[in-house]
Parts: structure tokens; sequence; C-alpha cells
């Protein structure tokens, strides 16, 4: 791991894309507009970036649709993709520190965890697809013997990807890498928030021999790019990673155009629950921890509401307040940071705007509080924990976003999990037990997609990532990804 000087010194070398890229092209946008991209430790200017909306979205998705039908890329011999794809994570890996650097400027998360999860993570996610992609079969369907009927699966056409910004080059490789793989033809707009490692990264994906028109970047609003991909006719498929209000609006405008079909990952609002018989306070104390504020709480499975059993609570809250010393929000680009600022001002008011209304709807605050905001001085946050919370305030229905946690106490097993399931979203959530029934009984009560036992977040390329409910349908990651990518065509072959 580089030094803070290091970092510091390899910022000064490296130059940041602004421009949208099409067709293996870097391009302003058609209107010739720009939006600022702010550095959020110190809040100076990173770059201009071009911002594209409908004229851009119609030029990338012609280069796009194009390059599908000429086969270039859908009709490659699978394993001379798996290559490219290869190649293209080499390029990656050769220059992670960079693409690292990228992400802790763009959105201020520590670079720590861009080198130890973020990179890493999105250069799997590539491999693992690229090496699925020749090992994906069709199928013969066990028919009456007057016929054979083939299933096989193709590649969609061309796939709009939209991200958010919390983890921007691994969002985006759980999307890209699946689609590409398959064989698809893409346009990505990442978040207006962090755009600069998705147009570093197109950049290598033509040096690795992807064609023209198949990977197009377009950076730009979501009320312009965004909504102009989701309406679009010849685009097949949504691919959204954000929030469950948008996540909403990308159905409606699916719906308005060609009902395309729209994959989501939605927001979060994930529980935590500590019973009484968990082995180790301390342990589940720091799990907690590390659950609401890794990533500045930025992450769609924070367990930002925790739920511990009465009779541990005094013992419990000790612990907790320990581990979340630990938390000191300081430079992204010290390797000893865990916690960088928040993405952007709005951010960073949202998150205050809900302590506020914690503080005035009763709960009690145990830890940090509202932020001491200094213009120019970053986006901080101060990790916050509330005690006496209750289902009743809007701070522990709503997702923050932010290092913000909701300490609640239960007396029942049921009791816990009702709670638990009082929420809109079902993301993810912790439970800490050392009882392997109830390890058990509860994770298949537990309304989310994913449950972490004694532990929080752990993840893999070949495990599904994704939610039920308000958090959204399909799952990035493992085969079921890559199938969400492909659709399923039947052959009926008369033998007579
Ligand atoms: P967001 O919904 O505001 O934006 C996400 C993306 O959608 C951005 O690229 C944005 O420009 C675009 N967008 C916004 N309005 C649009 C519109 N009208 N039409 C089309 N596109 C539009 O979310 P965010 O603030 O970037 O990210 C935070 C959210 O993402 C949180 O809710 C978090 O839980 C969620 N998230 C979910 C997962 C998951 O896997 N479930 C992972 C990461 C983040």
């Amino acid at each position: 791991m580089k030094t803070y000087q290091e970092w510091q010194a390899l910022r000064n070398t490296i130059s940041l894309h602004s421009d949208a890229y099409i067709n293996g092209v870097f391009t302003p946008a058609q209107s010739g507009d720009t939006f600022d991209c702010i550095n959020p430790t110190d809040e100076s200017l990173l770059a201009k970036v071009a911002s594209c909306d409908e004229a851009d979205v119609n030029l990338a998705t012609a280069a796009a649709k194009a390059a599908f039908k000429s086969g270039v890329w859908s009709n490659m011999a699978p394993n001379k993709r798996k290559r490219i794809l290869q190649k293209w994570a080499d390029l990656l890996e050769e220059h992670q520190d960079e693409l690292a650097l990228i992400d802790t400027l763009d959105m201020g998360k520590s670079i720590s965890e861009m080198v130890g999860i973020d990179v890493p993570d999105s250069i799997d996610s590539l491999r693992w697809s690229a090496e699925c992609i020749d090992k994906l079969y069709g199928e013969i369907a066990p028919t009456n013997p007057d016929n054979l009927a083939l299933i096989s699966r193709e590649p969609l056409g061309v796939v709009a990807i939209i991200t958010p910004w919390n983890y921007p080059l691994m969002m985006v490789m759980w999307k890209i890498a699946p689609a590409l793989a398959a064989g698809n033809s893409i346009i990505l707009k990442p978040s207006e928030k962090s755009p600069l490692s998705a147009l570093r990264i197109a950049e290598l994906a033509t040096q690795a021999g992807i064609p023209d028109g198949v990977f197009n970047v377009l950076p730009g609003f979501g009320h312009t790019a965004g909504k102009a991909l989701a309406l679009h006719h010849d685009i097949g498929t949504l691919a959204f990673t954000g929030s469950s209000r948008v996540a909403g609006l990308l159905m409606q405008y699916a719906g308005q155009s060609n009902m395309k079909r729209v994959w989501l990952e939605a927001g979060g609002k994930s529980p935590c629950i500590v019973f009484e018989d968990c082995k180790d306070i301390e342990a589940a104390a720091k799990g907690a921890a590390t659950a609401i504020f890794t990533n500045q709480g930025e992450v769609c499975i924070a367990c930002s509401r925790l739920y511990v059993h009465s009779s541990i609570k005094d013992a419990f809250m000790v612990a907790l307040l320990e581990a979340a010393k630990t938390y000191v929000p300081g430079d992204p680009l010290d390797p000893a940071t865990k916690m960088g600022p928040m993405v952007d001002k709005a951010q960073l008011d949202t998150v205050t705007g809900f302590i506020e209304s914690a503080i005035a709807e009763g709960a009690t605050l145990a830890l940090g509080g509202v932020p001491d905001y200094q213009e120019g001085q970053g986006f901080y946050a101060k990790p916050t924990i509330f005690t006496d919370a209750s289902h009743a305030m809007t701070f522990v229905q709503e997702e923050i976003f932010g290092p913000v946690l909701a300490v609640m106490t239960f007396d029942t097993e049921a009791e816990a999990i009702e709670l638990a399931n009082d929420s809109k979203y079902g993301l993810g959530a912790s439970i800490w037990t050392n009882d392997l029934g109830r390890a058990h009984r509860v994770s298949r009560l537990l309304e989310s997609g994913m449950v972490w036992v004694n532990t929080w977040g752990d993840g893999d390329t070949t495990v599904p990532f994704g939610g039920v409910k308000a958090s959204g349908n399909g799952r990035d990651k493992s085969w079921h990804a890559l199938e969400k990518y492909t659709e399923i065509k039947n052959t009926w072959i008369s033998l007579k």
C-alpha cells in the first residue's frame, strides 16, 4: 500500500477524462454543456464533465445498435470474447492504483477500501464473467420424439446501465461485466457525482480489443441522460442500481415506452439483530459499527436499524461506543483513514436533516450529532448513534445513506423479527446469535434478499447480491446475473 505522500504524488501524474465515450471516441456533449465534478475532501474542482442529454443518448444508442447488429461482439466466438475481457481485466490490474485514486478523489471513500475491496472485487467480477461465458450451454428439452426443441440463450441487444456513486467502479463492473460477457452492447450512465473511473475503464476497454460502439459511457444527470435512456425505444433492457424512488420512475418510463426489461438494485434500511445468546458482545458490537460506518454509511446494505435484546443492551452499548471510536472522519487518501467525507453537500445536508429530525422526534443522542460543516473544508459527517428510537420516527423508516444508527430493544425472537420486517425495504440483514436453530429460523423469516449470521457484508463474485420489496428485483453477481443479460430462445425442429 502506498503512503499518503505517494498517493498525493500519483495524483499529480494522472489526467482525468471528462468527455463522453461514444463509439470508441471521447466526445463532448452535443450541447457543449458540462457539469462540475468536485472532490468532496477539499471541495476543489476535479473536472468539467460532459453533461449528456437526449441527443447524446440517440448517438450512443445508434452506435450500440449498429455494433450489436453487425455481430462484431454479439456474434463473436465466446472464447474470443472471453480473451478480450481477460485482457481488459489485466489492464485494469495494471492501472489499479490509478483507478483506486480516481474513485477516492471523486467520491471521498477511503483509499484503503478502494485498494482492498472495490478494485480487486471489480476485477474479479470481470474475470469471473469472462470465464463463464464459454461455459454457458443450451438445453435440449425432453419433448416427444417427433420434435427437437432447443433452448438457447442469446444476448439481449442494447442494454442501458445506470449506476450510483457510492461504489463507483464496483457497481459499474457488477453490471457491465456479465452484460458484456453475454454479448450485449452497452450504454453506461454513471452517477453525475462519480463519473470519472467509468470514463477511464472505457478507454482501457478499447485498448483491450472491445470493438467500437460495444461499450459507451454517457456522463450526465438522471433527469436528462438517464430518463432519455429509460424512454428510448431501441434499448431493450435497463439495469439500474440506485434509490428506490428512481427505481420506481424507471418502471414507469419502461411502461411508457417499449416495456423494456428493468432490473433494479435499489435502496435499503437493513436491520441488525443482536440476540441475548450472541457468543461475543464485543464482536457483535464491532460488527454493528462496521455495518453502519463503513464507507461513511453510504452503503445500500448499511445496517441503520439495530435491535438488541433488552437484557444485554447496557453492556452492548458500552462495546458499541468503544467500537465506534475507531471511525474518525479524515482525509481518505491517508491509508489509515476508515471514514472519508460524504459525497457532496447535498448528501451532507440530507444526513444533517435526518439527525435533526431524530432529535426533534425524541431519540437520545449517544454519539456524534449534527455535522460541523465549514465551507471549503470537505463534507464531513460524524459517526452518529441514537438510542430510544422507535418505528414511528422518520429516521428509522427512511434510508439515510449516512453514518447514523438507530438503536432499539426487543424482548422476544418474534418481536425482533416483526420489527426487522417492518420496513418497505428488504435488502440485507445481520443477526448475531450462538444458537444454530435460531440462526436458521430467523434467517428464513426475515424479508430480506441477504442475511449474514455473526457477520455483515461478506460477499463473493460467486454469490448473488440483491434484495426484495422496495430494494429491487433480480441479482448482481454469480450465474444469476449472467442469466439476466440473456434471452431464452426456443427452436422447435420437426423430425418427421
Ligand atoms: P439515485 O437513485 O439518486 O441515482 C442513481 C442513478 O440514477 C444515477 O446515475 C442518477 O443520475 C440516475 N437517475 C436519477 N434520476 C433519474 C431519472 N429520473 N431517470 C433515470 N435515471 C435517473 O441514487 P444515488 O444517490 O446515486 O445512490 C444511492 C442509492 O443507491 C441508495 O438508495 C442506495 O441504497 C442505492 N444502492 C443500492 C445498491 C444495491 O445493490 N441494492 C447498491 C448501491 C447503492
